[in-house]
């Protein structure tokens, strides 16, 4: 029986076990690059790994995330990794990578693709969850906190606006255009199969 060990450390094909490994790796570079253009038009493998992305992310400046690093694991077939990252939920669609990709690569939304792949395997991050349900619950994602009230009697105005929070008509059409949409839907599934197991940070639902 010969033995591989040699051979491979110096990266060579000695037997047919060995030649599958590669060709595996590359389909499976192929296929989920294919499967992020059919789902958000855009071919990623077009990246030069250059690192502008990254270089320029502010939310990379104080975060562990890095553009770069996550377009070369998508690139690299890395599937299951990349969608149950917190990475991709870290990004704050400011636009700064896509208008200095030297490759016209729409990163934002390459990451906004991997979210909605994301999501449906449980891969939303607890704040993102609790924004999604606060948009169905009240009609805003942001709604109004007890400090904004009160700031907004002192200065004369009344302590609720003049939106979706002081009309019961305006969040049931909120409630109807959200379900037509599959929103609640798409939110089940995150809330059902969640990955992870950290909870939800306090206060954050209402
Ligand atoms: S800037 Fe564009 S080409 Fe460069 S690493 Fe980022 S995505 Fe790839
Ligand atoms: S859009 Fe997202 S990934 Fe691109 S620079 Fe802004 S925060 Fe970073």
């Amino acid at each position: 029986m010969v033995s591989m060990k040699p051979n491979m450390a110096k990266g060579m094909v000695t037997s047919n076990t060995e030649i599958e490994a590669p060709r595996k790796t590359v389909m499976k570079k192929v296929d989920f690059a294919d499967e992020l253009m059919k789902a958000g038009g855009v071919y990623i493998n077009k990246c030069v790994q250059c690192g502008r992305c990254t270089a320029s992310c502010p939310s990379g400046k104080h975060t562990a995330y890095r553009t770069r690093m996550i377009i070369r694991r998508a690139m690299a077939g890395f599937r299951d990794e990349v969608l149950a990252s917190d990475d991709i939920w870290l990004c704050t669609t400011c636009y700064t990578c896509y208008e200095r990709c030297p490759r016209g690569i729409d990163v934002v939304k390459v990451i906004q693709t991997l979210r909605n792949m994301s999501i449906r395997v449980g891969g939303m991050l607890p704040a993102h969850r609790a924004v999604a349900l606060n948009l169905y619950k009240t009609g805003h994602a942001v709604p109004l906190d007890p400090d904004n009230k009160e700031k907004r009697l002192k200065l004369g105005l009344p302590e609720i606006p003049p939106t979706v929070h002081s009309s019961s008509i305006a969040l049931s059409e909120v409630h109807e255009l959200l379900e037509q949409a599959g929103f609640l839907d798409i939110l089940e599934t995150a809330l059902m199969k969640q990955i992870r197991v950290r909870p939800p940070e306090e206060g954050l639902f209402l």
